[in-house]
């Protein structure tokens, strides 16, 4: 099982997305079930209906799951685990206030040592816990030896005792924390690989430790992910609109493309431009560069120009708001001054709304509106020319500027003869 585990705390990053891609194609290589779980544990931290949102982004992207989980509902099972651990001595409670830890980080900072846990309550056992009239958090005991594991891209990772700590499993108000919460669903729904930022590193030696005190056997194996970087080489943060996947969708930038080039990103394809079914052939994570990638907005658009290109005519035009699979041929012919949805949208519009005309070209317009219709039944566009030009005496750019913003509404744009063989299809209601 692989699995892509969102926390509901905000739009989802691209990083993430890039993290359920993966997912997705290696579960389909490898013929694995694919199960999205919500990571809705940190109650302080969700924020209303972004697990709606996360799955219809999911959708957007093609990208289907075999089982959905809301983690909050294996909850009984964090908790009887940590009882579990608790009883066996190999966790223990902790009485320790948040004053006393503070002081403790506080002292450790100030001697530039890393903050540990100091172990003051680890001899504490379950009877004299019980007597106590006081709240508790369950501590795991730190581990006796290294916690070792193999990263697929970065290679044997080996983390001392220390490292990992005596660390807190379940809070006072009996709610699991993040590792212990993860590591016991990966461990209950048998996941056997697991993708993930590279952010996640020091949690992992934590999560195995978690599972190896409970006796679960099963390796899992890990892919951590270097993180995706800004235009600046610094972390991608919430602050660069182009982090959130929902900013991308809006500014129009097609799915399928945005999933082109983040699996492009920091890898080795065989191909530049391709879908996400035709990565499943060849992705493999091994390819992918162990340094951080840099976002790159222009590749993108680069990328969204390629995949409006090879579009379905009809898609397009119902993706701009319009029905007739013509308007989705005209759009491609701005396809070069124009790299996604939101910026060819306009230039469709313009073709069908009441046109401005300069007051230079008023009288030109005047005369050439009629001769347009006249002869929109002429499919060749010099033919046309010709016939215009020749009933209206008018030549240059006292012919070619107002036959433009006639038929487009804009002083620049692409090729007259290439408009013209679609938009004299709907003459009536461009020349207005
Ligand atoms: N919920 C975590 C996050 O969104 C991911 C946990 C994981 O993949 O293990 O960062």
């Amino acid at each position: 099982m692989l699995r892509f585990a969102p926390s509901p705390t905000g739009d989802m990053h691209i990083g993430n997305l890039r993290v359920a891609i993966f997912n997705y194609i290696v579960a389909k290589q490898k013929q694995e079930r694919f199960l999205v779980r919500i990571e809705d544990t940190d109650i302080e931290r969700n924020i209303d209906g972004k697990d709606k949102e996360i799955l219809e982004i999911l959708k957007k992207f093609d990208i289907e799951y075999d089982e959905l989980l809301y983690q909050s509902k294996n909850i009984t099972f964090h908790q009887n685990f940590a009882y579990k651990l608790l009883q066996d001595k190999k966790a223990f409670a902790c009485f320790c206030t948040k004053e006393e830890l503070e002081k403790e980080r506080e002292k450790a900072k100030k001697t530039k040592i890393a903050y540990r846990y100091s172990g003051k309550c680890e001899e504490i056992t379950i009877e004299e816990a019980s007597k106590k009239a006081e709240p508790f958090v369950v501590r795991i005991k730190k581990p006796q030896k290294r916690i070792e594991f193999n990263d697929i891209l970065k290679g044997k990772m080996a983390f001392e005792p220390n490292e990992v700590d005596s660390f807190v499993i379940l809070r006072a108000d009996e709610r699991p924390t993040y590792n212990f919460a993860c590591s016991i669903d990966d461990m209950l729904h048998d996941v056997s690989l697991i993708i993930r930022g590279e952010d996640h590193l020091s949690n992992t030696p934590k999560q195995i430790h978690i599972r190896e005190l409970l006796g679960y056997t099963k390796d899992i194996d890990y892919c951590h992910l270097p993180i995706i970087l800004n235009e600046e080489g610094k972390k991608m943060s919430k602050r660069d609109k182009a982090s959130s996947v929902k900013w991308l969708l809006e500014e129009g930038f097609l799915p399928q493309a945005i999933a082109n080039y983040l699996i492009l990103l920091g890898n080795k394809t065989p191909k530049e431009i391709f879908t996400m079914q035709e990565a499943i052939d060849w992705f493999d994570l091994k390819n992918l560069s162990k340094n951080s990638a840099k976002f790159d907005l222009d590749k993108l658009r680069f990328i969204n120009r390629a995949h409006i290109k090879i579009l379905d005519d009809k898609i397009l035009a119902k993706l701009l708001g319009y029905d007739d699979e013509n308007i989705g041929k005209l759009a491609k012919i701005y396809i070069e001054e124009a790299s996604t949805l939101k910026e060819l949208k306009p230039k469709i519009e313009k073709i069908f709304s009441k046109k401005e005309i300069p007051s230079e070209y008023e009288k030109e317009v005047e005369v050439l509106k009629k001769l347009i219709k006249d002869y929109s039944n002429i499919k060749k566009f010099d033919e046309f020319k010709k016939m215009l030009m020749q009933e209206s005496g008018l030549k240059g750019k006292k012919f070619f500027k107002p036959l433009r913003l006639l038929l487009t509404g804009q002083e620049h744009g692409p090729e007259i003869s290439l408009l013209y063989p679609i938009l004299r299809k709907f003459i009536n209601e461009v020349v207005r």
